[in-house]
C-alpha cells in the first residue's frame, strides 16, 4: 500500500472521525494501517459503575475505588459495546494499548482474560501515582512511545477511546485523535 494512501486514511480518521467509519475500515492491517489503538477500560469497554465514584471534574475517586476492588465486585463488572470493537480491532491485527487509571491486581487481569479482551501493551496506575487522569495518561503514554522508538505519542499515529472528557481534552492537546467512548457506546446501543 502506498504511503500516500496510508496518510490519506489517517487524515480521514483525524478529520472525519466516527467509529462507524473506523469499523468499515478495520478490514486488514495492510489496508488501513491504523497503527496503535488505545483503549481506556472503565466507562469505555467495561461497565464498573456499581463500584465507581467520580470526583467533580471526572477523575476517579481513588480511595473509594480501592475499597471496592474486591474479587467479587470486579467479577460483577460487565462489557460495554466498545468491547466488541476492541476485539475486532485486535483480531484484525492492529496493536492495542490498554491505558487505564486503575491500580490493577490479578482480579482485573482475570476479568480481561475471561472476557477475551486482548492487548499488546498494558498501562495501569502505580499504587503511589495520584496524578489526575489526563496528566497521568499523557505521561505514561509518552513513556511507552519512547520505549517503542517514537519521539512522542503524537508521532505514533495512535487513536484513543476514552470516556473521561478531561483525558480527551488532554490527549487532543498533544495531537492524539480521541473518540468519546460515552458517545460511541450510546450510538452502538441505539443502533
Ligand atoms: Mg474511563
Amino acid at each position: 500500500m502506498s504511503s500516500e494512501k496510508i496518510s490519506k486514511n489517517r487524515r480521514f480518521f483525524a478529520l472525519q472521525g466516527g467509529l462507524e467509519r473506523l469499523e468499515q475500515l478495520i478490514g486488514s492491517k495492510e489496508e488501513t494501517d491504523m497503527g496503535y489503538v488505545i483503549f481506556d477500560l472503565d466507562g469505555t469497554v467495561i461497565c464498573s459503575k456499581h463500584r465507581q465514584l467520580n470526583k467533580p471534574g471526572g477523575s476517579l475517586d481513588l480511595d473509594h475505588w480501592r475499597e471496592n476492588c474486591t474479587a467479587e465486585k470486579i467479577a460483577a463488572d460487565s462489557l460495554l459495546p466498545l468491547a466488541e470493537s476492541m476485539k475486532a480491532i485486535y483480531e484484525a491485527g492492529h496493536t492495542i494499548i490498554v491505558c487505564t487509571s486503575r491500580i490493577c491486581q490479578s482480579y482485573d487481569m482475570e476479568f480481561l482474560d475471561r472476557h477475551g479482551l486482548k492487548y499488546h501493551h498494558f498501562i495501569s496506575r502505580h499504587e503511589t501515582d495520584a496524578r489526575a487522569d489526563g496528566e497521568y495518561k499523557i505521561a505514561r503514554l509518552e513513556e511507552l512511545a519512547k520505549q517503542l522508538g517514537f519521539p512522542n505519542v503524537a508521532s505514533m499515529n495512535a487513536i484513543m477511546f476514552d470516556d473521561n472528557l478531561e483525558v480527551i481534552r488532554a490527549m487532543v492537546s498533544i495531537g492524539v485523535h480521541c473518540f468519546d467512548a460515552t458517545r460511541e457506546n450510546a450510538r452502538k446501543i441505539a443502533a
